[in-house]
């Protein structure tokens, strides 16, 4: 409580005069939030696009939502319901993109924050011998990678889908197939301010800085974060290749991740009961053996892709291309499904929104997505897909099904982010659309049995699964979840928002009234 004391202090020092006076004003019920001072605004009407997300399954309706222009917008807002007290059920939480599955970046009967409205100050870059860029919390990863492009410079570690915010990954770790080798988004991320009262990073407020990091919006807001680029390559070779083994598709993953020369991403992802596929493909890969590709068959089969990139500028083609060929050397996929495509940097890293386009031309974007996230640890990996795969889940048509290890290593275990104890862990990541009203195996109801069919494998097999964006709905549950971490991240939250007025949506801990 001692910090938090000291964090709202601040916002009085600061905002003393403008703030008391509007506080007096204010029934503790019905708090005037249209009287309080702001250089962006409220909006009371046109609520419901916040109460919606990219799950499509949950809405709650906020009481307004807040276009911040400035980062002292929204500190006014916190100050606000902070003075009001645990007399009001009044909450607040940052919206991102509105990105998250469960109804994460909403708040029922609270004030939804919009992001993306505190665009200024502009993006900064600074390039050098340990270039970074300072950037908004409501900023998307696609206009950081344009304009980090522009010297040259690019961030470090990703996440599949650029359109997302700084603040909503940070908030959640941010994995992708480069994960393995640099950690997760967070572990790429210097410092941040929240609230412009407090700036954190390894040396100051470190205990904020860490608890920020996975923290699912719990402990501030993220106004300002500064992320740390290299150079950035021009082109990217782009390879899949095929597996009917899983043992020797994961070997080989593992293979990868460990090495220092082999790819600069490595994902993959599972085809059951598909036919066609290899077709799908041919508009962006070229297979290496035409022929033998042309009579490979995928239909009624479970495999397992391997895919791979290695990013390159044009001068050293030679030697990328040597050792490209020799990392694929020490791989035992099927000889005949080598598939290869040579895109640019940012065709590669912005792949997802071309799928994302093609979706929403055909009206298949904005519908539920009951996805599941698990990480896994490696040593139980094995009894995973054989109780799942072709199994419980017995078709891959309703979505991709990714699946790929990472190195525990490069986790800062200091982070709020809950993973397994294992040296490496893999995600596995169903991400399923389901058809609107549809009552068969593409329908909501049916995906969401097969999900907790999953869960219920993964725990009567005590698989030590933790779920990645988790959900949970009683507290008992969030405990479970963050097994020996829980008490730190209660201490947290009594720590830097005791009253629980940040992030309701994530329906961790209750405002008191
Ligand atoms: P929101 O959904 O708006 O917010 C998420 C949470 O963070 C909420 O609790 C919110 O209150 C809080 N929050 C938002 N902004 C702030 C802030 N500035 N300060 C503090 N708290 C804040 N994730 C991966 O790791 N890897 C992937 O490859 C990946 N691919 C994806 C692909 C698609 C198509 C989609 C839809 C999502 C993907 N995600 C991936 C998940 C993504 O990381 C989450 O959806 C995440 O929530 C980011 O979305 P957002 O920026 O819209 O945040």
């Amino acid at each position: 409580k001692q910090m938090n004391i000291f964090i709202i202090k601040s916002f009085m020092i600061l905002f003393l005069s403008s703030v008391t006076v509007r506080v007096n004003l204010c029934s503790p019920n019905t708090p005037s939030l249209n009287t309080l001072p702001l250089e962006g605004h409220f909006n009371f009407h046109e609520v419901q696009h916040a109460a919606r997300d990219f799950g499509n399954r949950y809405q709650f309706l906020p009481m307004a939502i807040l276009h911040p222009k400035t980062v002292s917008d929204i500190a006014t807002l916190v100050k606000h319901i902070w003075d009001i007290g645990p007399r009001s059920e009044l909450t607040a939480a940052a919206r991102g993109h509105g990105h998250s599955l469960q109804g994460q970046s909403q708040a029922h009967r609270g004030v939804v924050i919009n992001m993306e409205s505190l665009k200024g100050p502009e993006i900064q870059v600074y390039a050098g011998n340990f270039p970074y860029a300072d950037v908004s919390g409501g900023e998307l990863w696609i206009n950081i990678l344009h304009e980090s492009l522009k010297y040259g410079l690019a961030p470090k570690s990703w996440t599949d889908y650029l359109h997302l915010t700084v603040g909503g990954t940070l908030s959640n770790a941010g994995i992708s197939g480069q994960a393995f080798r640099h950690g997760p988004r967070s572990a790429m991320s210097a410092s941040w301010k929240l609230l412009q009262i407090v700036t954190c990073s390894e040396k100051q407020n470190d205990d904020l800085f860490h608890g920020v990091l996975g923290g699912l919006g719990q402990f501030g807001i993220i106004t300002r974060a500064r992320i740390l680029l290299e150079a950035a390559p021009a082109r990217v070779k782009w390879i899949r290749v095929l597996y009917s083994d899983f043992a020797a598709f994961t070997r080989d993953q593992e293979h990868l991740i460990s090495g220092e020369h082999t790819f600069n991403y490595v994902e993959g992802f599972v085809i059951i009961n598909r036919s066609g596929l290899l077709n799908s493909w041919r508009s962006s890969f070229n297979p290496k053996d035409p022929v033998q590709a042309s009579q490979f068959k995928s239909d009624g089969r479970t495999l397992f892709c391997l895919e791979m990139a290695k990013y390159f500028n044009q001068d050293k083609i030679d030697i990328i291309n040597q050792e490209v060929d020799k990392s694929l050397s020490e791989l035992s996929y099927i000889p005949s499904t080598l598939f290869e495509s040579e895109v640019t940097y940012t065709d590669f890293l912005d792949r997802v929104h071309i799928s994302e386009m093609k979706l929403r031309s055909k009206d298949l974007w904005d519908v539920p997505h009951p996805w599941l996230n698990l990480l896994i640890p490696k040593s139980k990996i094995h009894t995973f897909a054989r109780g799942v795969f072709g199994n419980i889940q017995t078709e891959t048509s309703n979505g991709p099904i990714l699946i790929y290890p990472v190195n525990r290593s490069k986790w800062d275990n200091r982070t709020s982010v809950v993973i397994p104890e294992e040296h490496i862990f893999y995600l596995v990541a169903f991400l399923t659309s389901a058809v609107p009203s549809s009552t068969g195996t593409d329908g909501l109801e049916h995906i969401l049995i097969q999900n907790k069919r999953i869960l219920e494998f993964c725990e009567t097999a005590n698989l030590g699964v933790k779920q990645y964006l988790p959900h949970y709905t009683k507290q008992e549950d969030w405990q479970a979840h963050f097994g020996p971490h829980w008490e730190k991240f209660v201490q947290r939250k009594s720590t830097y928002d005791p009253l629980a007025i940040l992030a309701p949506g994530q329906r961790i801990f209750q405002k008191a009234i």
